[in-house]
């Protein structure tokens, strides 16, 4: 073999060992790191240096694993964090690493998952849980959706309502309750003021941010059973509505031409930005029936005092509403995309979970994306698994609604936007509803490992790896632990 033929198989052996070894070779790490060179060999170092490289970017780290010590370069102490993540993940169970150089980075800024705990609420404890399987997939958003139609889960002081009467609902039975306010309690339950300053402090020190929602102006049944002046209809027709006349979503609408309505929410967000220090705020927006709208004597006065033309309309005027008074308050706001319509304020970020269509015209019109479509996203829909045996509610039965390990793996966020709006689209997130999840166990089943699968294509980026060296990682991986 002359020189350069060995100088070629040497390159070669190390590409092959550092990126296409056998499965055995190559590091059992999810999210797997942008660079991995193996160098062959273990180290039983205890020794971690920390050293400061301000070029790197604030999630961004380099780690290498030698005979005598680790060393860590980053610029922050999140790209600290997530090293220490890679090394608790390389490290096997006699103790010992592999000996490696990393280069590693997140493709995605927001990398997240929702809870939805108005359907079914959790509490702290299996919150925490949730926080610390995230934190193991590099994982730094907690979408907290604490306030539906179902069930309203957070302290407000000034409207202590909302958590007597408002964080209970007559059945824990979601499907069933919808139609009917039948009898039984399911709560109260909800987070006070200290429990949610705990959970920011716990999930602060996973380097995990939380955009709490707060739905305006539809899935707001909760309220209204509080505050029924706050409905463009008399109590007696709202029950109607939602006993006899199949019509129970409309009455989840708030009145949108009732200027208490309006302060309602202004003196809610107030108090939900003053225990959420993050510049993020979520207010919903999503499948707000809007027919009550059009025959409401105080809804028909907005429209003609702002020159509103039809019901959509009134509903972007709320929006750019609430997206000024957030913004005035130093926050971002974030919808989901149903807010696209009838025009949207400057500065909003757009949900995109009907479809990538939303996000695609959002990126378009120059919004920053979450970009979540359901087939892809909604971790409540089947797993498809033979062993699920978890519930799901009636709408998740649908073919196309199956949801198993591999098609959220193949999941594109940029899927059919151009080059050039890919800038826009900031991340994603799965999106676990749980109107037919009640007990840790089944929420676990769906996100695990399904989350995962989202993790890594957020950090590592859309295609970056194979469906088939993903599965053989998680297999390994000694982080993969959720029963
Ligand atoms: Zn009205």
């Amino acid at each position: 073999m002359s020189a350069a033929s060995r100088i070629l198989a040497v390159i070669v052996s190390q590409i092959v060992l550092g990126f296409v070894a056998s499965a055995d070779d190559v590091p059992a790490l999810v999210p797997y790191p942008s660079k991995v060179r193996m160098l062959g060999g273990k180290s039983q170092t205890q020794s971690v240096k920390v050293l400061k490289d301000a070029s790197l970017g604030s999630e961004a780290y380099r780690l290498s694993v030698r005979d005598d010590g680790v060393e860590i370069w980053c610029s922050s102490s999140a790209g600290e964090f997530y090293a220490r993540k890679t090394i608790a993940q390389l490290r096997s169970d006699n103790g010992t690493l592999p000996c490696l150089d990393i280069e590693d980075a997140p493709h995605f800024s927001w990398r997240g998952v929702l809870l939805d705990e108005s359907r079914h609420f959790f509490g702290k404890d299996v919150v925490k849980r949730i926080l610390d399987r995230m934190s193991d997939y590099k994982l730094n958003l907690f979408h907290w959706h604490l306030v539906d139609s179902q069930g309203w889960r957070i302290q407000i002081d000034r409207y202590p309502e909302l958590t007597k009467r408002g964080a209970v609902r007559p059945m824990p039975d979601w499907e069933h309750w919808i139609r009917d306010d039948g009898f039984g309690e399911y709560g109260p339950f909800f987070y006070t003021k200290d429990d949610i300053r705990e959970i920011v402090a716990y999930a602060a020190a996973r380097h995990i941010r939380i955009v709490p929602e707060i739905e305006i102006p539809g899935h707001s049944r909760a309220v209204i059973m509080c505050y029924p002046q706050f409905s463009c209809v008399s109590m007696d027709v709202f029950m109607d509505m939602i006993r006899t006349s199949g019509k129970y979503d409309q009455a989840g609408a708030v009145c949108l031409g009732n200027d208490d309505v309006i302060r309602f929410f202004e003196n809610v967000l107030d108090e939900v930005c003053e225990l959420f220090p993050y510049d993020t705020v979520h207010i919903g927006g999503d499948e707000c029936p809007r027919d009550n709208w059009k025959n409401c004597p105080k809804c028909k006065a907005r429209m003609k005092a702002k020159e509103i033309a039809d019901a959509s309309g009134l509903q972007s005027w709320a929006t750019a509403h609430f997206v000024k008074y957030l913004a005035d308050k130093g926050r971002r706001t974030v919808g989901w995309d149903e807010i696209l319509q009838g025009g949207l304020a400057p500065g909003a970020i757009v949900m995109s979970w009907r479809g990538h269509e939303g996000g695609i015209a959002a990126a378009q019109s120059g919004h920053e994306v979450v970009m979540c479509p359901h087939l892809y996203c909604y971790l409540d829909y089947p797993t498809g698994e033979k062993d699920d045996r978890c519930a799901y509610p009636q709408f998740c039965f649908l073919e196309k609604r199956r949801l198993p390990l591999e098609k959220v793996y193949s999941f594109n966020p940029y899927e059919g936007m151009p080059k050039e709006h890919h800038r826009y689209i900031v991340g994603s997130q799965s999106l676990n509803w749980t109107e037919s999840t009640w007990s840790e166990k089944d929420l676990a089943y769906k996100m695990w490992p399904r989350t995962c699968a989202n993790a890594e294509v957020l950090w590592s980026g859309p295609g970056a790896r194979t469906f088939n060296d993903f599965q053989s990682r998680l297999k390994r991986c000694n982080s993969a632990r959720w029963d």
